[in-house]
């Protein structure tokens, strides 16, 4: 008879054991309870702070009703074709993606941490250092053996490609936490070594609303070769305010040279899921509707106003930082060496404001903090003021 133990996965224990939310929140706790009357500059977890657009909320109610009038049921597991549809003409266009080619999903934190499901035991996967984590946890625990590969201040934090080959690489770009965006270049870079090494690329790409530049390209299928080695996955969460309505899409290209992928994608989701509901994709669809559209663009402008006012500030204060400009991110070095607890720990006793540890992101974010820009202006201007405040007073 096995014990209770043995029946545990037991990759669960390769995680690492400190997760920093919870740490975040006692010393918040603390502080609030220590200074009742101070207000608190968030700038740690990356969510929204806007409210849903009426809009949305209107399609999402519409699309509700009108399942008390007919019987609208499951659909496809997949994605409905009209969002499928909408988001293939708006999105890509001129990159010839086609309907089949994208999945509709719950959430991107879904589709990267399912797609190495797809893959076998042996593969290799390649996450940078510092990493958006859900990548480096979701193979750990799936028992894949993950690689790192180290991002450096020297290099910009740009991720490049290694000697040695691995099966599937993780990029995250616009990047979570670096801020930084990869450029044509660097990404045909990768491009070529992919095919070179017959290697998937997983490119997270729930940022690119928030690229603002020609020579940064909002999907990696602008580049030539990308189909044959690229999954590109997209989220409405950040640029349309769905991280509490949940609706993302992956699109996994019939060309890649693993052409089996899409299919066996396309299986999986028959036997694993149900789809998405009727109502949250007719809210996805709205998003593409002229108005809508810019109204949402007028949003991510806002959280670009912020991310100028913080990076304005850090440069007037002669700080080193990263990011924040094709991204809502600016990832910060701690000012002389102070390591990423101690140089939170500063912040927020000193302005008030809430960072993000870079150790959250792995060793290599150590004497790094995160900020997000997900914040109003004037909520920027207050948590520059402070900063302010605080650098001339040390
Ligand atoms: N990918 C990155 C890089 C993120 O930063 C986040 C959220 O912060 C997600 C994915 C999660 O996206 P979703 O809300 O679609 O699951």
């Amino acid at each position: 008879m096995r014990d209770n133990a043995s029946m545990l996965n037991p990759h669960f224990q390769k995680l690492q054991t400190a997760y920093i939310f919870p740490i975040i929140e006692r010393k918040l706790l603390e502080l609030q309870k220590d200074h009742p009357n101070q207000k608190i500059f968030n700038l740690g977890v990356g969510d929204i702070s806007l409210p849903l657009l009426p809009e949305i909320a209107k399609a999402i109610s519409d699309a509700t009703y009108q399942m008390t009038q007919e019987p609208i049921g499951y659909g496809p597991c997949g994605g409905y074709p009209f969002l499928k549809e909408i988001i293939c003409h708006n999105e890509y266009a001129p990159f010839g993606v086609t309907p089949d080619e994208i999945f509709i999903s719950d959430g991107t934190n879904t589709d990267a941490s399912s797609i190495q499901e797809l893959f076998d035991q042996q593969t290799t996967v390649l996450v940078t250092e510092p990493t958006y984590p859900v990548y480096r946890d979701a193979n750990l625990i799936a028992g894949k053996k993950v690689e790192f590969l180290q991002l450096t201040e020297k290099e910009g934090f740009i991720p490049r490609p290694p000697k040695e080959r691995a099966d599937l690489v993780y990029l995250c770009t616009p990047c979570n936490p670096t801020g930084v965006t990869m450029n044509r270049e660097e990404l045909s870079h990768w491009i070529d070594w992919a095919r070179q090494n017959k290697s998937i690329l997983v490119l997270d790409n729930v940022y690119n609303a928030f690229i603002s530049s020609e020579d940064i390209p909002s999907s990696i299928y602008a580049l030539e070769g990308a189909k044959e080695v690229a999954i590109e996955l997209r989220s409405f969460s950040k640029w349309a305010g769905f991280t509490g309505l949940r609706c993302s899409y992956m699109i996994i290209p019939k060309q890649l040279h693993l052409e089996q992928l899409n299919q066996l994608w396309a299986k999986r989701m028959d036997i694993k899921t149900n789809g998405i509901s009727y109502p949250i994709q007719k809210g996805a669809a709205v998003c593409y509707d002229k108005s809508v559209k810019e109204k949402l663009q007028n949003q991510v402008a806002m959280y670009q106003k912020s991310s100028i006012i913080l990076r304005e500030t850090l440069h007037t204060l002669d700080q080193t930082f990263f990011g924040g400009e094709h991204s809502p991110y600016i990832w910060w070095k701690t000012p002389s060496q102070k390591n990423s607890w101690e140089f939170f720990d500063e912040l927020l006793e000193g302005s008030r404001i809430i960072s993000i540890p870079g150790s959250g992101f792995g060793k290599q974010g150590e004497g790094y903090v995160r900020l997000s820009c997900f914040v109003s202006p004037s909520l920027a201007q207050e948590a520059a003021y402070a900063l302010q405040h605080h650098f001339a007073a040390v």
